[in-house]
């Protein structure tokens, strides 16, 4: 799901990297592939899933700067949703210096746009019925257009808009690319759309987009650490957040279960924000198998694929439990959430008992955990440089495959700060790791390195 996977230009790359747009959301990935190799497409995704991007890259990709004639039209249904059309694509354009982008939208002084449009641009967004106005008056050509888009096309085609659409295409070279994008397509819709496309390639996302499922487990528990160590025992799963109620039993539980041999890490409020990322890289990246938490210190974590989430006290509320266990379970893998309560709690887990997916399990009956370790796949090393130093992922990945002799299947993943990156490396590949890059170096230059 990386936009490197794509054939766009350098400059392209460094900005998506600067808007910190790190992965193509699952719609990009489905659609841009298509949409660059200039084919028509009718995408399906839901709201906030990155449309404007998914034709927006393909667009400015496509476009032939120093011809400056219109070469894209974007139509929305309102002015708000051209003005965001356009705000999005000039923050993407950004990545080349003379990219024109001109706004054509009723509401406005049609005076200023006609002024505008006589100094010419290369991508209109605008609504239809001032299009329109701007072809009737000769104002505005699209004689060289190559990409027609619409924007929210179900709205766009249905009746309001049909038959200025219409008009605007009897303007526009039958030999176009057309791309259709919105949140649902009503079946009418859909045979309309059909007449404007040409062996349209289909995407939607929406039906990847079903709700995560999630086994729910329920135990009693007077030993909830004796009864947690089992649980862990018997499921083995790869990564777990643990939750607590406050920072001080975060910080105790990990302890504890560091003691046994079950190897934590725990994040909470009392942390400085540079170990706070310490703690966050190292579980991302396979480093620590177990993150103990509380609610408000997991808040913004967005760890892909966690095997299963335990709420070792119970939440204050049933939506603040419904968001930690929302954790788990995602990208089409089953998760497994699991909450332990005392016996002085049995009135308030009463409503949990109504869930659909809600299994009580006995904890007497778990079988014993004896010899049970877990130790991380990874270890996290630091560098002292980043991006600042114009040190890349590759760098390092070449560093250590090349010179070091280490196989590709022992490094992990690579997080790049300003000025520090981590790298994870298989625990038993770190000392080797460790010492050539103490002693060697990465792109000709020595960096500081430790071992979190
Ligand atoms: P849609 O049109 O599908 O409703 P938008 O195109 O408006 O969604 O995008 C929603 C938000 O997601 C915007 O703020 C946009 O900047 C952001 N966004 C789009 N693509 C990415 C990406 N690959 N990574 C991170 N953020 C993204
Ligand atoms: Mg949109």
């Amino acid at each position: 799901m990386n936009f490197s996977k794509l054939p766009l230009t350098q400059a392209m790359l460094t900005n998506l990297d600067a808007l910190d747009y790190k992965q193509m959301t699952a719609i990009q990935n489905a659609a841009l592939p298509a949409v660059l190799k200039g084919k028509d497409v009718m995408a399906e995704a839901k709201t906030g899933s990155g449309k404007t991007a998914a034709f927006g890259i393909g667009v400015l990709h496509n476009l032939y700067v120093k011809k400056f004639r219109v070469q894209a039209l974007i139509l929305c249904p309102t002015r708000e949703l051209a003005d965001q059309v356009a705000k999005e694509l000039r923050r993407l354009a950004r990545f080349a210096h003379n990219i024109k982008i001109l706004m054509l939208t009723g509401g406005e002084s049609f005076g200023k746009q006609l002024g505008s449009l006589s100094h010419q641009a290369h991508i209109v967004v605008g609504t239809p019925g001032r299009v329109l106005k701007h072809l009737n008056k000769e104002s505005l050509d699209l004689s060289n257009l190559n990409t027609f888009v619409l924007d929210e096309a179900d709205r766009m085609l249905d009746m309001g808009f049909i038959e200025e659409i219409e008009s605007i295409l009897a303007f526009v070279p039958k030999e176009r690319q057309t791309l259709l994008f919105s949140a649902t397509y009503d079946e009418d819709v859909k045979k309309v759309a059909h007449k404007l496309l040409r062996e349209p390639v289909l995407v939607k996302t929406t039906a990847e987009e079903v709700p995560n499922e999630i086994e729910e487990l329920f135990y009693a528990s007077n030993d909830k650490l004796e009864t947690l160590v089992k649980i862990l025992a018997q499921k083995e799963p790869k990564n777990v957040i643990i939750f607590t109620n406050t920072k001080i039993e975060a910080k105790e539980l990990a302890q504890r279960l560091i003691e046994r041999k079950i190897d934590a890490l725990a994040i909470h409020g009392d942390l400085e924000q540079y170990e706070r990322n310490d703690v966050l890289v190292q579980f991302a990246n396979g480093s620590t198998p177990i993150l103990v938490a509380t609610d408000v210190a997991a808040r913004g974590l967005d760890i892909k694929e966690l095997s299963m989430v335990v709420n070792y006290d119970l939440p204050h509320t049933e939506e603040t439990y419904t968001h930690r266990i929302g954790r788990t379970g995602r990208a089409g893998a089953k998760g497994m959430a699991v909450t332990l309560y005392s016996a002085y709690e049995m009135e308030k887990i009463e409503p949990y008992k109504a869930r659909e997916k809600a299994i009580f399990g006995d904890a007497d009956a778990l079988p014993e955990s004896k010899g049970f370790e877990m130790k991380p796949e990874f270890v996290t090393l630091v560098i002292e440089g980043g991006k600042k130093d114009k040190l890349r992922a590759g760098d390092i990945l070449g560093a250590l495959t090349g010179e070091a002799g280490l196989m590709g299947k022992s490094i992990g993943k690579i997080d790049i700060y300003d000025k520090q990156a981590y790298v994870a490396i298989a625990r038993q590949e770190a000392e080797k790791a460790y010492k050539y890059l103490k002693n060697g170096k990465i792109k000709n230059k020595k960096f500081s390195i430790w071992q979190l």
